[in-house]
């Protein structure tokens, strides 16, 4: 006869940290409940059907894969069973005005020599550049994005001495796009450098060097895309979350954590009271602290921090193919400066702006009729704060459209099939993500991470994982932001 679980987990929220940890807390012996607000799981990673086009809605970057089968292993399963992805041969192909087109490969030797016959310079300053992001991930992974910042133990470990022994090489003290600038020998590697910072929503004109970690993930591990798509991340994790029993609870919004002194004793919805002994927060910690945790003080730093940056996004089934477009494409502006003074200082978007074009049927080749493609077409905006996004969506559709007919000397507009679109408030409305911010706070402080919301707090028994919280934004740190909050809730005996 099997035991009935005693102890109480509850998840606010589905998102790709409440998932991972409603598997970890399950497989720590504890009674799961995710209770979340939309009718389908997954938050950002989620899926649009549009006629007989299929779109990821969100994440179209995969990167750490490991970090998702580390969840089956951890419930005794084969990760194949259930999710299976490979490797891209190249990480994305990069377009100028001028003509110039750079296929970036996975290949390190493919990219060197690519670099060396496209842009006729020197390959080695590249090769160093890369060499030293891996010097970045291999001092800092542990110390900042494995374990929690905000726990003293923590600044006790050899992995800190070896981080602050690194210190001259980890740039904190200049712009990512000075540290660009003065190692890599043309402007074209300079532009697409700087573009890492993107990957989590921040201005490489402002952010710190440190975050040249990001093309370490890209180059030293790869990229790579689930064979069914990035929607199959979510789908296979929900099944394997229902096989150890977890409960979801969809349309259920949480409108109140309780706690009782210093113990958190469960969660308020609409509808019932769920008593826990462990509640695990992923909702964006703005609005869990402005709704749900009202009766509690405010981490004012970690509040008042600047938002990351948000996206437009027109999903556009195309009845034609590109052949020379990959599965990532990007179409650069010609000033990029003036594009990041428009998204962080102006809050709005310029009219050249960098346009990202994502085509999972380049892999899946279902997600598009046979001769068509599926354009995942992603220009970077700035949070809500009550731009006018009516108007800033017309704008922006035509000079997407301008750009990409001009470059790809083929008529986009005539080719558009099927359409719809995400903006910041709609990202803000669907996930509850404040002011549709893609990845919580932006990193362009250098004191940023440190005022991240630890995954743990005051009260006991409550914990937090997810975009807005440490480690930050983006699939791979949110799994490791639900695996650092589990980590510190004991097994059930
Ligand atoms: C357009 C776009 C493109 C992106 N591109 C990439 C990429 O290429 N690669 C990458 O790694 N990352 C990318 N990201 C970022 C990535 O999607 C997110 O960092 C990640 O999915 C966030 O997961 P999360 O666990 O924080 O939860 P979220 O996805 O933010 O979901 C939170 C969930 O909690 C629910 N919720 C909130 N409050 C409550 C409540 N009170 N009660 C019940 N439920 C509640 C919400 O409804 C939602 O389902 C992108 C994001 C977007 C939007």
């Amino acid at each position: 006869m099997i035991q009935e679980k005693r102890q109480q987990a509850v998840i606010v929220g589905s998102g790709i940290a409440g998932i991972a940890g409603a598997i970890r807390l399950t497989c720590k012996g504890y009674n799961v409940t995710v209770l979340e607000a939309n009718s389908y799981p997954g938050g950002k990673l989620t899926v649009l059907q549009l006629g007989n086009y299929r779109f990821d809605a969100g994440p179209s970057l995969f990167t750490l894969p490991h970090l998702v089968d580390e969840l089956f292993e951890l419930a005794g399963k084969h990760p194949k069973d259930y999710f299976a992805y490979d490797q891209a041969e190249t990480a994305c192909h990069y377009f100028y005005e001028d003509g110039t087109i750079l296929h970036f490969f996975s290949d390190q030797q493919r990219l060197l020599e690519e670099v060396k016959t496209k842009l006729h310079i020197d390959s080695k300053p590249l090769k160093d550049h890369l060499k030293r992001s891996k010097l970045i991930y291999d001092a800092t992974h542990k110390a900042f994005m494995e374990r929690s910042l905000h726990r003293f133990k923590s600044y006790i470990s050899t992995d800190i001495l070896k981080c602050v022994a690194h210190i001259p090489w980890l740039n904190l003290f200049t712009t990512m796009h000075k540290a660009n600038e003065q190692r890599l020998n043309h402007p074209k590697l300079v532009q697409l450098f700087d573009r890492y910072a993107t990957y989590n929503g921040s201005n490489p004109y402002s952010a710190p060097g440190i975050l040249n970690i990001i093309p370490h993930l890209e180059h030293g591990f790869g990229t790579f895309f689930p064979r069914k798509g990035m929607h199959s991340i979510t789908t296979s994790l929900v099944q394997l979350a229902e096989e150890l029993g977890v409960r979801f609870q969809f349309n259920e919004r949480v409108e109140e954590i309780m706690a009782d002194a210093k113990q958190v004793t469960g969660v308020r919805t609409g509808a019932a009271f769920y008593p826990a002994e462990v509640v695990l927060c992923n909702s964006d910690i703005k609005p869990a602290y402005t709704h749900l945790l009202k009766k509690q003080p405010k981490p004012k730093k970690t509040l008042t921090q600047e938002p990351s940056s948000s996206a437009m996004i027109f999903y556009w089934g195309i009845k034609h193919s590109f052949p020379q477009l990959d599965l990532h494409n990007i179409f650069f502006s010609e000033d990029y400066k003036g594009e990041f003074e428009a998204i962080f200082a102006n809050k709005t978007v310029s009219s050249d702006p960098t346009v990202y074009v994502h085509i999972s049927s380049k892999k899946v080749t279902n997600d598009a009729p046979e001769g068509c493609e599926n354009w995942f077409v992603m220009v970077n905006v700035p949070h809500n704060q009550g731009q006018d996004w009516e108007a800033l969506r017309k704008q922006i559709r035509i000079s997407v459209l301008e750009k990409l007919s001009r470059m790809l000397q083929t008529d986009i507009a005539s080719l558009i099939e099927e359409e719809d679109y995400l903006d910041p408030r709609r990202i803000e409305t669907r996930t509850g993500s404040f002011g549709g911010a893609l990845y919580g706070a932006s990193s362009n402080d250098r004191m940023a991470a440190f005022f991240r919301h630890p995954n743990f707090s005051k009260i006991n028994g409550l914990y937090f994982a997810g975009g807005s919280v440490h480690p930050g934004g983006g699939i791979p740190l949110c799994l490791l932001s639900a695996k650092i909050a589990t980590d510190s809730v004991s097994n059930v005996k």
